[in-house]
């Protein structure tokens, strides 16, 4: 069964799909691996690296989609790329399925398996795979680093002869994956933290990590039975913002992470109160390239608003390229471990599997996923407004 490896073209992608550690698990698998010639420079390991690993370097692209059993990336595949790929080829990347209704559709007509690593199911099983949990994770880490970075005070408590230096005050609004490691960075570098989520459950993981949680009662919040926030009513998202209005005035820094799982994420930190905001304040949009939590924030950009600097800069994971491909990559690996027949020495594409169920979008030229039909059936006109 050959497995192929391509090359990511997105522009400033600088992470790689499968790193050699990786590729030589596939490899003992007993899958015929290639890798597209050059896929691993960005992160520094050469041809040369992916050879010894027993893998063979091809350098056609067009041969690689025309000829693989499987196809291994990060990003979402080019539309022209899909008429490439073997009719009963199994694709696993990135998908954004949601807002790729017409590359879903392709892939489908191709009769492609596309295997969206977003759809896995947040479970036990699948944590090893789990792609959004790792690169999330890096993610907060980033978004605190350059946080740090744009402030001009410092993070810790200093007591110097020159004087006692107050910590930063860090405020998190959004504590799943991301939120935690941005909570915990901003701690280990001394900062002040509190935080706030809708999900009440992530209280405790808060202050374990020596962090304040911010109580806004907005009565019935709830989560999806995935663990997900549901979407705040109007009224409660008015009570939201009024309840964090004294944190966001306090903080230097503040970090969003707010996320819905399928929708635009929701419009949080509005000009009102990033005017209360100290000025030379620090806000990173976390959310920035599914809408934005933050009023204002342009993607990849720096801009001032009511003299505090809010950071939108997508791809966070993206900067810390060669621990995200090394995390990207292992989920990857471990997926395909995952459904890999040992003697059969072949991928088996259990369509009864919760994982499988979960993640794989088309399949035998149909869309297979209910989630994805579910959510597409009902998206109405307000979310063509955010993309
Ligand atoms: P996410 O990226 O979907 O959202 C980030 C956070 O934003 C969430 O905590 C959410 O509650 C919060 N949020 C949404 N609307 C908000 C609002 N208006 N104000 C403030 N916060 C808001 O979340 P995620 O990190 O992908 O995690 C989603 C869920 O999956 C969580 O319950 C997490 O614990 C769970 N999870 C489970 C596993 C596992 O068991 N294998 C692994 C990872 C995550």
């Amino acid at each position: 069964m050959k497995i192929a490896v391509m090359k990511e073209t997105h522009q400033g992608e600088m992470r790689v799909p499968i790193i050699p550690p990786s590729a030589e698990k596939l490899v003992k698998l007993g899958a015929e691996v290639e890798i597209e010639a050059g896929a691993g420079l960005n992160c520094r390991f050469s041809d040369a690296d992916y050879e010894k690993a027993g893998t063979r370097i091809n350098p056609s692209r067009e041969e690689l989609l025309q000829t693989a059993d499987i196809i291994l990336r990060l990003r979402k595949p080019p539309r022209e790329e899909v008429d490439l790929m073997k009719k009963g080829a199994i694709h696993i990347s990135y998908l954004d399925p949601f807002r790729e209704p017409d590359l879903v559709d392709k892939l489908a007509a191709a009769g492609v398996s596309a295997v969206s690593l977003e759809m896995l199911p947040r479970t036990t099983l699948a944590q090893k795979m789990d792609v959004l949990s790792s690169q999330a994770n890096l993610g907060g880490y980033v978004a605190v680093i350059v946080a740090a970075g744009q402030l001009d005070k410092v993070f810790p408590m200093m007591t110097t002869p020159a004087g006692t230096i107050k910590p930063a005050r860090v405020f998190i609004i959004g504590v799943g994956v991301a939120g935690l490691q941005a909570i915990a960075t901003a701690r280990r570098l001394g900062a002040r933290v509190e935080a706030f989520d809708t999900r009440p459950v992530v209280e405790e993981q808060v202050k374990s990590l020596g962090a304040k949680f911010v109580k806004v009662d907005l009565g019935e919040t709830g989560e999806t039975k995935d663990g997900y926030a549901k979407e705040l009513t109007p009224e409660q998202m008015q009570m939201q913002k009024e309840g964090m209005a004294r944190a966001c005035a306090q903080a230097d820094v503040v970090i969003t992470t707010a996320q819905l799982f399928g929708r635009p994420a929701p419009r949080i930190v509005d000009r009102a109160i990033i005017a209360q905001m100290q000025p030379g304040g620090v806000i990173v949009d976390m959310a920035v390239e599914t809408g934005g939590n933050v009023e204002g924030s342009e993607v990849d950009k720096i801009v001032e608003i009511e003299g505090v600097k809010v950071i939108g800069f997508g791809n966070l994971p993206g900067r810390v390229a060669q621990t995200a491909s090394q995390m990207y990559s292992s989920n990857l690996a471990n997926f395909v471990d995952h459904f890999w027949d040992k003697e059969a020495k072949s991928f088996r594409l259990k369509t009864d599997d919760e994982i499988m169920k979960g993640a794989l979008i088309t399949h035998n030229g149909a869309i297979v996923n209910e989630m994805y039909k579910n959510i597409m059936s009902k998206r109405g006109w307000r979310w063509m407004l955010y993309f």
